[in-house]
């Protein structure tokens, strides 16, 4: 492969970093094979979904207008619904983001008196102004819907006794992050979902039990909805959407909650029938396609950057080791020159705006800078390969996404070229 190092040599890898890097990839076979498995399967269980739902032609093209008899979208609804293995899907562009999913998930199916229960500990920070932990304009706290929380614990496994003395007569709602997004705890496996949800529902069978699957989509065989979910929430810019959707989100569950949802979407007695799909219905048919070898690829990014960097002494999250249930990854630098370096080195592997230096920046909602790196064919996308974090100890970058695992790979020795080019690591 004397051509493919010269390449990397080219577009700017020194020697060593190329030659450590290539050391740690000789290790990871074995798991990087498990990955392929994984998505083997589920691209066989996208593509059957696909097959019996007798998807066409026809149904790539999008309406306009109101969007009625829209049989591209009801189909794709269809799809999402029998990968999920779920009763329905509603899967539109006019949900804005994963926040917007969860907030029409979640407030369409609660009503005044009602309580909204997170027994993982404090969820996403987009959700705070949802809920009402933050005060704001619209929050389930004005319509007079109570929250209430579990805090994981220090070992971060659940708290069952508080979990069990906190459901009551009011609770209706149970909220799971599976992933951990940018908090310290573990993210969770399917089967510890799944376990959890039994545990609720033994002690009140009709609580309706929600899992924000944000960033765990198709990492595992099987998806909460399997092991006992009513409703799993995402984004189409993150993993299902498999780096082509442009925008959207979906909802997947019950008949029931999904009807919920789609009345609460667009409006009550409008609920699926509206909802022009313009011209989106391909990408997102083929990114759903696509998705499950994204996810390998960024799973496997993950993992290489694990061992890379926990090789040179940094902490890292999850380990190099770890079986994994997100595709995120996160590493204490220690310093902001490491921090720093480490994003400029994403930036300049990227397919767009390479060229461009990220600089920390103020941003509204954190304390200290952030910076931030993404050369994205789609704004904001974290399936492809970006990777951010704030300016405050421990310098942790989280980082995610490729939409191949090549690009991941470049994405990451070039962190570690412009870390070595500074003077930060010795190699
Ligand atoms: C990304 C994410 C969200 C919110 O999604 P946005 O698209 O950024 O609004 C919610 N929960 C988790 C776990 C996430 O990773």
């Amino acid at each position: 492969m004397e051509n493919t190092k010269n390449m990397y040599l080219e577009l700017g890898i020194d020697e060593k970093v190329y030659d450590f890097c290539e050391d740690i990839l000789v290790g990871l076979k074995e798991r990087f094979e498990g990955i392929d498995a994984n998505a083997e399967f589920n691209q066989l269980k996208v593509l059957n979904a696909m097959q019996k739902n007798r998807v066409s032609e026809m149904h790539l093209a999008g309406s306009t207008g109101y969007g009625y008899n829209d049989d591209g979208r009801d189909t794709l609804e269809q799809v999402y619904a029998d990968v999920f293995k779920t009763e329905a899907a509603l899967v539109r562009p006019q949900i804005m983001c994963g926040t917007h999913a969860l907030n029409v998930a979640i407030a369409a199916n609660l009503r005044p008196g009602d309580e909204l229960l997170s027994p993982v500990g404090k969820p996403y920070d987009t959700m705070d102004e949802i809920i009402g932990i933050r005060p704001s304009k619209g929050s389930l706290a004005e319509y007079g819907i109570s929250y209430r929380q579990v805090d994981l614990l220090p070992d971060g496994t659940f708290d069952y006794d508080n979990i069990a003395k906190a459901i009551n007569e009011k609770t209706k709602l149970v909220t799971i992050q599976r992933s951990k997004g940018y908090a310290t705890r573990p993210t969770f496996s399917v089967k510890q979902i799944g376990e959890l949800i039994k545990f609720v529902k033994d002690i009140k069978p009709d609580v309706i039990c929600m899992v924000d699957n944000c960033y765990g989509e198709f990492v595992e065989t099987i998806e909460p909805s399997e092991l006992g979910a009513d409703m799993v929430v995402g984004s189409l810019i993150k993993n299902p959407g498999g780096g082509l959707a442009p925008c959207g989100g979906y909802i997947a569950g019950t008949k029931e909650c999904v009807e919920q949802a789609s009345f609460r979407l667009s409006s009550p007695g409008l609920g699926k029938e509206v909802g022009a799909t313009l011209g989106v219905n391909q990408s997102f048919y083929q990114g759903l396609f696509l998705s499950p070898t994204v996810v390998a690829g960024a799973l496997k990014g993950a993992i290489f950057a694990a061992n890379v960097y926990e090789k040179l002494g940094y902490r890292v999250v999850p380990d190099g080791k770890e079986s994994r249930h997100d595709i995120i990854q996160s590493v204490e630098l220690k310093t902001p020159e490491a921090l720093i370096a480490f994003c400029k080195g994403i930036q300049s592997a990227a397919p767009v705006d390479s060229y461009v230096t990220p600089e920390p920046w103020a941003m509204p909602g954190y304390d200290a800078d952030v910076i931030m790196a993404a050369g994205a064919f789609v704004q904001g996308s974290s399936i492809e390969l970006s990777a951010d974090g704030p300016l405050k100890e421990p310098y942790a970058v989280y980082f995610q996404g490729g939409l191949t695992w090549y690009h991941a790979k470049f994405g990451i020795m070039m962190s570690l070229q412009k870390m070595y080019e500074a003077g930060i690591v010795k190699i």
